[in-house]
């Protein structure tokens, strides 16, 4: 497939936002590839080379695609930033200026390859060398094969297709129907990877997909935890159960290879930089290789007391990655094992897979396994609640002990089990910031006033509203708020997004924010959960009380499954007055 074949394509995705026509129009498009191409091709529609784990960047932001361009096309800089600024879009802007080519268009997959070694260039010099080959490639494109390509370039596709959509698609594509979604889906909960997804259907069939299993190195999407009201619940739902205290730290997936290690988040970041004292703990361990998941956490070596999510976090900057691991190293408690020395172990029950953790780890350092209580009394699971509490702990996650490692399942295999007040809601939510209210009186400083957040509606792979927040940052909070959604703003309503609701400004669904809310209730103006016959849900008396874009893609936002959960739980009675996380993250 050509390259400009290629991109048109994009450009039909483009004028669409229906998902079904999106999802037809990706089938279309697959059906013209072959084998070899659709790796690339799916890749390409999300804006990577590479699937998200693999920390693959093209590394030229807007000031050198600019630059490049200037080069390619033979015009001032300033000219193309003019009409980038005008047009609003950078990919417009080449269009614009861009002329037809001399030659046919090259092929996609040799599009990919050469952004591919553009992207390895790195050290002394490289910069220069991305920008001739990047100016290079521009000169060979046509004008609107070139914006897609800066798009693609500057990471912002804004196509508003998510993974549920890929699978579709490729369903589609493939059996004429969406009947194939199941296979795939479990395909990707083992592997995260939509391009070898892809290619393996085409080149081995659905047997094919079938045998993908977990690897060092790719890691699985994460099982999750359901929710229940009180232990009475949970010992009824789930009988005898092993608990374990529920850390407030960042969650971790080990992999070790001989000597490769890879620590990948919560939402499959290739995470192994930040994270140098656990990187050193696994190449220690005595396997060749093993999967193993965990929650690692910041303690204060002097006080031995465990730290705040928030302060965990504090590494991300690069400088401080040295800093931290010596004034604050972390721990992991690892609470499973998914792999061990060529088997894979998740189909293994939950009990036979932590002796896998304790085998792994003979001496307790910086790996330490997760305790475990095993029991069928209520009074007992009670006692581990509060005691974990008072710890200073989040409360406790209880797991069926025969039970297999589902990979990106949220079910009843795991409960979280947090404490809460009667009527009203104990967990926060995770929600996905979608547009915003310009500020008035002292907030104008700031530039935003009220925000429009809403949740993740997995089943139509769409973002729906939930809330306006105004309430919950301190200044410095608004600052950085206005800080992150610079660049996402939009005058549309972006593609993915199904609101009532019209804000000043749009937000390209991207930034997660965790939510503290007194109730769910009912709303006609708000979008999650609506349906011909039933209201939307809406948040009272929402509050900001973190950024979780560090651990959480937009997709891993609550979903509106889990908030009709909610709304059904909070009536429910539950012990003690609330605390917990909530409690104790701290937003700047
Ligand atoms: P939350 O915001 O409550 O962490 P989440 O969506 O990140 O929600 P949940 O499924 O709700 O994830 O809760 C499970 C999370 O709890 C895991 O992702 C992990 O980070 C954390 N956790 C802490 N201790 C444990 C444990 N012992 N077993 C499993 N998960 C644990």
């Amino acid at each position: 497939m050509r390259f400009d074949e290629f991109t048109a394509y994009l450009e039909r995705l483009e004028a669409t936002s229906g998902r079904n026509q999106l999802v037809q129009i990706l089938a279309e498009l697959y059906l013209a590839a072959s084998a070899s191409e659709m790796a690339p091709i799916t890749y390409l529609i999300q804006g990577r080379l590479a699937p998200f784990f693999e920390p693959v960047e093209i590394g030229l932001g807007d000031r050198l695609i600019v630059a490049a361009a200037a080069t390619a096309y033979g015009r001032p800089r300033e000219e193309i930033a003019a009409a980038s600024r005008h047009l609003g879009d950078l990919g417009s802007a080449v269009r614009a200026l861009a002329p037809q080519p001399r030659h046919p268009s090259p092929s996609v997959v040799e599009v990919h390859r050469r952004l591919a070694e553009i992207a390895e260039l790195s050290g002394a010099g490289s910069q220069a060398a991305k920008l001739e080959r990047y100016a290079a490639l521009l000169q060979a494109l046509d004008p609107i094969s070139a914006k897609h390509l800066v798009r693609i370039t500057a990471g912002r596709m804004r196509l508003g297709i998510g993974d549920p959509t890929v699978l579709d698609a490729l369903s589609l594509a493939r059996a004429g129907d969406r009947s194939l979604r199941p296979l795939l889906e479990g395909a990707y909960n083992r592997t995260s990877d939509l391009g070898l997804i892809a290619a393996t259907l085409w080149a081995n069939g659905e047997r094919g997909v079938d045998t993908l299993t977990v690897t060092v190195g790719r890691p699985l999407r994460p099982q999750l935890a359901e929710r229940l009201p009180s232990p009475e619940a949970v010992i009824r739902k789930l009988g005898r159960a092993g608990v374990q205290p529920k850390y407030d730290g960042f969650r971790v997936q080990i992999h070790r290879d001989r000597d490769r290690i890879g620590i990948f988040s919560r939402n499959l970041e290739n995470m192994t930089e930040m994270f140098p004292e656990l990187a050193a703990a696994a190449r220690s361990l005595p396997v060749e290789s093993v999967i193993l998941d965990a929650e690692a956490i910041a303690y204060d070596p002097e006080s031995e007391e465990y730290l705040p999510f928030q302060q965990t976090m504090g590494r991300r900057r690069k400088q401080g990655i040295e800093e931290f691991s010596r004034a604050a190293p972390l721990r992991a408690f690892v609470f499973d094992a998914m792999y061990r020395d060529g088997t894979d172990l998740t189909p293994l029950p939950y009990a036979r897979r932590l002796e896998v953790v304790t085998e792994v780890l003979p001496t307790p350092d910086r790996l330490v396994p997760a305790p475990l209580t095993v029991t069928d009394s209520v009074d007992v699971l009670t006692r581990e609640l509060l005691d974990n509490i008072s710890r200073g702990l989040e409360g406790v996650v209880a797991k069926r002990l025969d039970s297999p490692y589902q990979a990106g399942a949220r079910n009843f295999n795991w409960v979280k089990l947090k404490r809460n007040t009667s009527g009203r809601l104990n967990d926060t939510i995770d929600v996905v910031l979608l547009g915003y209210y310009r500020g008035r009186g002292r907030r104008v400083e700031f530039g935003v006033g009220a925000l429009l957040a809403g949740v993740y509606d997995a089943d139509r792979d769409q973002f729906v509203t939930i809330s306006k927040i105004g309430t919950g940052l301190s200044d410095a909070g608004w600052r950085e708020l206005h800080e992150r959604i610079r660049g996402l703003e939009s005058e549309r309503r972006p593609p993915r997004v199904r609101a009532m609701m019209e804000p000043d400004v749009w937000l390209e669904p991207q930034i997660v924010v965790e939510v503290l809310a007194d109730e769910i209730t009912l709303s006609p103006r708000h979008t999650a959960g609506m349906t011909a016959d039933r209201p939307g849900l809406a948040l009272r008396f929402p509050r900001i009380v973190s950024f979780r874009s560090a651990d959480k893609r937009p997709e891993d936002a609550t979903t509106v499954r889990e908030v009709l959960e909610m709304f059904a739980l909070q009536r429910a009675p539950g012990p003690g007055p609330q605390t917990g996380r909530s409690a104790q993250r701290q937003v700047r």
